[in-house]
């Protein structure tokens, strides 16, 4: 019996044996004439992902958090107003990470699986001026997709800085950040940009470095602070050698490979292929009578599908028997309705193949905990499922 498991979470993923290759190659030095030509690629083939014409690019040791972080002490001085467009876990823990920045946080929330409409933002961003705007742009606690072009619009009619956490959607969903107006994207290596976890991604778009650069108080992070950064950034760019605390080789190496098989996918064919996959794992969801977080279907991610236990089926349960099945998948993450779903994650090399599995896994599932289940139902749901 083969050992791994299909990983069908909202990240990490199942990664790419070339991608992987890269991470077990040997090391080099982080000045080896190689790896700065490594280096320099991947930051150049991040701002191209992100469809940023004149981003600047960071890529640093760290994870998602990190990303968020660093956005939040580079950008936020003390007394700064800073609107929170939440509509789940990682909204909170954006409001979280600017206000120990010292900003001042309004939000506009939603319901559970719901999302705030870009009226009632802009209305709220009406009563600013705010500095900046974070918008989540997956929340990968309900599976919600954000409008990013319509509320990237309203924030720069209004005057702020957007920040987008793209950490569940970079590279599954669609996102064209210089033509959005989006000032700054972050995101991490083990979602749709499929690079084992190790890596934090952000583009910054010219307001914001402006707005960087013209603080008044000192950047309240050592490690973070753009300030030691932007020089590394600018020098690998260039293809010259720099220094200011130790890259991490093998994952940028392994990032530069995946970076190049995303754009010679390309991105409108990636995104698309992302929501082929998200359509076909939604209906064969929808044939099992098994209801959704996202409270409305045009709310749906691509990037991932959050279906809610039928009563009776317990949470522990139900992932033990798909783990069994093959698959791993994820329970739920959002405090107020935890144990009431579960989340398949679906971005990166993610194939129908794949899905098919994942649904056979839900049934079987679905079966142990009690539910009528016709056996193949959601898997011809989804095989049906309308290009
Ligand atoms: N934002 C979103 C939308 C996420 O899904 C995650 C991770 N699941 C994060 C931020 C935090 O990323 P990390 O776990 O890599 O720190």
């Amino acid at each position: 019996m083969k050992k791994r498991s299909l990983l069908m979470i909202p990240g990490p993923i199942e990664f790419e044996a070339e991608v992987l290759a890269a991470l077990g190659a040997p090391t080099t030095s982080h000045l080896a004439p190689e790896f700065i030509e490594a280096f320099g690629q991947a930051l150049e083939r991040l701002r191209q992902v992100m469809l940023s014409t004149d981003g600047q690019p960071f890529i640093l040791a760290g994870t998602g958090t990190l990303a968020m972080d660093t956005v939040g002490a580079n950008l936020v001085e003390p007394g700064d107003r800073a609107l929170v467009v939440n509509h789940g876990y990682f909204g909170d823990r954006y409001a979280a990470i600017l206000e120990r920045y010292g900003a001042q946080i309004t939000q506009v929330g939603a319901a559970v699986g719901g999302r705030p409409g870009v009226d009632e933002v802009e209305a709220a961003l009406q009563k600013g001026p705010y500095k900046l705007m974070t918008i989540t742009h997956v929340d990968t606690s309900t599976g919600v997709l954000a409008d990013v072009a319509s509320l990237a619009a309203a924030g720069k009619r209004q005057g702020a800085l957007v920040v987008l956490d793209g950490v569940c959607s970079v590279a599954g969903e669609e996102l064209q950040m210089s033509a959005w107006g989006v000032d700054v994207v972050l995101t991490a290596s083990q979602k749709a940009i499929g690079v084992p976890p190790g890596l934090a991604l952000v583009v910054a778009g010219p307001q914001a470095m402006a707005a960087f650069k013209n603080r008044r108080t000192p950047v309240r992070n050592y490690y973070g602070d753009w300030n030691n950064w932007l020089p590394v950034m600018e020098a690998y760019e260039a293809r010259k050698p720099s220094y200011f605390a130790t890259p991490a080789v093998n994952l940028i190496f392994a990032l530069n490979v995946s970076l190049e098989r995303i754009l010679a996918e390309g991105i409108a064919p990636r995104v698309e292929r992302h929501q082929a996959v998200s359509r076909a794992c939604k209906a064969g969801i929808r044939a099992l009578g098994v209801g959704q977080v996202p409270l409305k279907d045009e709310f749906t991610a691509n990037t991932m599908t959050a279906p809610r236990y039928p009563a009776d089926v317990r949470a522990a349960d139900f992932l033990a028997v798909a783990a069994q099945a093959g698959v791993t998948l994820a329970g739920g993450l959002h405090p107020a309705i935890r144990s009431e779903y579960f989340r398949i994650g679906h971005m990166g090399v993610v194939s129908l193949g794949d899905i098919l599995a994942t649904l056979s896994a839900v049934e079987l599932a679905l079966s142990a905990g009690g539910v009528k289940v016709e056996p193949g139902i959601s898997l011809a749901a989804a095989q049906g499922a309308k290009a």
